[in-house]
């Protein structure tokens, strides 16, 4: 895999012992281009990066070294861990983002993805399941890359036709609940199980832009619900 180095100053150095590696995350740029992108990954006044930006045509770049810790997540939860910055490598997908002309992705830039992934997981025993997108780890603050990101080529997604013929044998008013103990075996966080709260719906849709994409409401649908117990065996 070819790889263009372009520097940014935006990182963090791990002092003595080496920086360990659990995670993959997922972004969109969010920006009109990859240039525009590559300059703000690279501007001070911003202080953020990421270690690749992966263009709409495939390319890759590399603006921060494995080893120290680049500025992508911010404040973010995954099972135990806390600011996943520090164990994790970021990866910038170039897309305008929600809002702003939210595009399909590029099939040479999926497969660029997808193999850099693939080298990652290899280098550091990253699982699958350990690759996740912003909105899985700061659900709150962020949507990327969102519903158009085609999570079904990376990560094990169960099938939606077997769903259909499922059937949920829980009472109705558990459902929230359970629902809610199921995101958190499988790793959200930001919610209460016992308690309903408006922010909610978010922690809902980012389970969905993940994992049922087709239909990102909000709301805890029987596939959605059914999807969720399917995971949290896992
Ligand atoms: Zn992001």
């Amino acid at each position: 895999m070819r790889v263009i180095d372009v520097f940014s100053n935006n990182f963090d150095k791990i002092l003595g012992k080496k920086r360990r590696i659990k995670f993959i995350i997922l972004h969109y740029t969010g920006m009109q281009s990859t240039i525009e992108s590559i300059s703000r990954l690279k501007s001070q006044k911003f202080k953020v990066s990421c270690h690749y930006l992966i263009s709409k045509n495939g390319y890759v770049y590399r603006l921060v070294s494995e080893k120290n810790v680049a500025w992508h997540a911010g404040k973010s939860r995954w099972r135990e861990f806390v600011n996943l910055n520090i164990c994790s490598v970021g990866i910038e997908i170039q897309n305008k983002g929600h809002g702003k002309n939210y595009e399909m992705y590029g099939i040479k830039q999926v497969s660029a993805v997808r193999k850099l992934c693939q080298k990652l997981r290899k280098k550091y025993k990253i699982p699958l399941k350990n690759i996740l997108g912003h909105s899985d780890i700061s659900p709150l603050r962020k949507k990327d890359p969102g519903e158009k990101f085609p999570w079904k080529l990376i990560i094990y997604i169960p099938s939606i036709k077997k769903l259909s013929k499922k059937k949920i044998k829980e009472k109705k008013s558990l459902i929230r609940e359970n629902f809610f103990k199921n995101l958190k075996l499988i790793g959200y966080r930001y919610f209460k199980i016992k308690t309903k709260k408006p922010t909610d719906r978010m922690i809902i849709k980012a389970f969905q832009m993940r994992y049922f994409p087709e239909k990102v409401s909000g709301k805890i649908d029987k596939k959605t619900y059914i999807l969720s117990q399917l995971l949290a065996q896992k």
